[in-house]
């Protein structure tokens, strides 16, 4: 039987959560990818060549299991990401709303920072992520995201960022590892130097793992016999977060369909 979560300790929200489902005992994160559909078309991005760029998220629905969810187990943060999430800004702001509105300790998105080039669009953007809770910004900037994705929008999304007070940092990929000096990642230093007057930290950001388009546009920097595999892969026995895609997949199920606690316990690896 599932409880509300009204005046419920943590441990027996533990236990609550252990009963209705083992696999998910430790889950403490909401990711939601937006769209496949996306602004950049880089060559190590992850998700390959997506067929369907047409759909987007039903924020509403989304927002729904979250509070359900929430009332189940202690969940520390919600992230939107992509494609390019800010393609709908609408429906970013409104699941981050409503994640800081939980209590939800850190609403997050990963955003390229490209979505428009008009400086009143971005403005307005901007406002509505600072207003709707977001505190934790990732702005992808790097040799591939570039190749593709002009920079001068992408500056003014910074500085915009930056005066809004929306914590936030430059995640750049890698290409081998950080301190390799292949030239794009000799790009990638040029690119992030650019950022400087904007005083954003730089996290270490990722080294490119072989999955989707870095397999298929950049094989010669991996090893001969390597095989596709994501630095995001979750244990099936100990899934710690629930991704909603953007045709309302997840799990095992489909939020448009079914209700989210009867695809929690049901889940099996
Ligand atoms: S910006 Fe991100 S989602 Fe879009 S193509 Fe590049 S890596 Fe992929």
């Amino acid at each position: 039987m599932i409880h509300c979560r009204g005046g419920v300790s943590p441990p027996e929200l533990r236990v609550m959560s252990l009963e209705l489902n083992k696999y998910l005992k430790n889950l403490d994160r909401i990711e939601v990818v937006m769209t496949f559909a996306c602004t950049g078309k880089c060559k190590h991005c992850q998700n390959g060549e997506p067929e369907n760029t047409k759909e987007h998220i039903n924020a509403q629905a989304v927002i729904k299991a979250i509070r359900q969810v929430n009332e189940l187990y202690k969940i520390k943060t919600v992230m939107t990401f992509g494609g390019e999430p800010l393609l709908y800004p609408g429906d970013v702001c409104a699941i981050h709303k409503a994640a800081t509105e939980l209590g939800v300790a850190k609403r997050q998105i990963i955003t390229n920072g490209y979505f428009s080039k008009d400086k009143n669009r971005i403005e307005e953007v901007v406002r509505g992520l600072a207003e709707s809770g977001v505190n934790d910004l990732l702005l992808s900037v790097d040799a591939f995201h570039q190749e593709t994705i002009p920079l001068g929008p992408v500056k003014y999304f910074a500085e915009c960022v930056v005066k809004a007070g929306i914590p936030s940092v430059i995640t750049p990929a890698w290409l081998k590892s950080e301190d390799d000096n292949n030239a794009y990642n000799v790009r990638t230093r040029q690119i992030i130097a650019g950022f400087e007057p904007y005083h954003i930290p730089i996290c270490e950001g990722n080294v490119i793992f072989p999955s989707g388009n870095a397999l298929k546009y950049l094989r010669e920097y991996f090893e001969d016999d390597v095989t596709e595999w994501s630095l995001y892969d979750e244990d099936p026995e100990d899934v710690r977060a629930l991704s909603f895609m953007p045709d309302g997949g997840v799990l095992d199920g489909n939020v448009y369909e079914t209700d989210i606690i009867e695809i929690i316990r049901a889940y099996k690896p």
